[in-house]
């Protein structure tokens, strides 16, 4: 069984339309897809129709941009209810907070001589529900002002560059919350990716347990071998389920094929298990599909 559970698609920061991605996956030879577009839930039933009389599991999943003591952390919420109000009201709030961010983004490219406007940033962005520095990246490369999304992130984009303005993102513990109502399992996203294992810790991660988190990301590109060593140990301490995945943007992020990390399947049936009994409990009406 090869279970691939973190990608995007152009619902999201993704190059790939739902099908297109579930197609590549196919391909790839992958049993179960997580699908993980950020902050929206609305590549979900195209991917499962386009799954259908293929054979390959379509796992739903949402990753919520969070913040933990200033931290930004990405938060894998597996087949939550997307309609439980209190989470719908919390990502639109995340959503909105995307999209008020773009027209500060753009007055600095300005001031810097490039001259990238709101409509641009659209026709780079056509089908998102979830707008992000990548289409912003997306257009600038269209007008040729860089070569391609590495570029603007390296020169512009990234945090301490002149382009860069941070956005809204929702308390963890918030969403800890609202996910176990909603009926599904909050895994966090490549924990240790962006700060090393400063901002989440074992300390910061056993409490988060009691939380309702139940598992960590190990397996994943921006981990080097130690970090994975070191995370699997904290999991199996701490009964965290252990993931791995590719976090695939399609042509979107270089060195994230599909596939590149896997999940043990062992691990996989924890997952799913936690999430048929969280759909039993959750206080949400359980109304996500199958
Ligand atoms: P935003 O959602 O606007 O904060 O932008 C962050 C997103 O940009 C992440 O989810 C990544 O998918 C993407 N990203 C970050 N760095 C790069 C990069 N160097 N090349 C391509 N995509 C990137
Ligand atoms: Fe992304
Ligand atoms: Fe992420
Ligand atoms: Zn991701």
């Amino acid at each position: 069984m090869r279970i691939d559970l973190h990608t995007h698609t152009r619902v999201s920061d993704g190059t790939q339309s739902p099908t297109e991605l579930v197609r590549a996956a196919v391909e790839a030879g992958l049993d179960v897809l997580g699908l993980t577009d950020h902050d929206t839930a609305g590549g979900w039933d195209e991917a499962a129709r386009a799954a259908e009389g293929t054979g390959l599991t379509v796992l739903p999943g949402i990753e919520i941009s969070a913040r933990h003591h200033h931290h930004g952390v990405h938060l894998l919420a597996y087949r939550p209810d997307p309609a439980y109000p209190p989470l719908a009201g919390a990502l639109g709030k995340i959503l909105a907070g995307r999209s008020s961010r773009v027209p500060a983004i753009l007055e600095r490219l300005r001031s810097h001589g490039m001259d990238v406007t709101a409509a641009d940033v659209r026709r780079a962005s056509q089908d998102t529900a979830a707008t992000g520095r990548p289409h912003v990246a997306d257009a600038m490369v269209a007008l040729g002002y860089v070569a391609d999304r590495s570029q603007a992130f390296r020169d512009w984009l990234n945090p301490g560059m002149p382009a860069y303005v941070d956005r809204y993102a929702a308390e963890l513990v918030d969403m800890l919350r609202l996910v176990g109502e909603a009926g599904g399992v909050p895994v966090i996203a490549h924990p240790w990716g962006r700060h090393g294992p400063e901002a989440m810790g074992e300390e910061a991660l056993a409490g988060l347990v009691g939380l309702g988190l139940a598992g960590i990301e190990v397996d994943h590109e921006d981990h080097p071998p130690a970090a994975r060593e070191r995370l699997r140990d904290i999991a199996r301490d701490l009964g965290l389920v252990v993931t791995g995945s590719s976090d695939h943007h399609g042509t979107g992020k270089d060195g994230h094929a599909l596939g590149c990390n896997t999940t043990a399947p062992e691990e996989y049936a924890r997952l799913v298990e936690l999430a048929t009994s969280a759909r039993a409990t959750g206080t949400a009406a359980a109304r996500s599909p199958e």
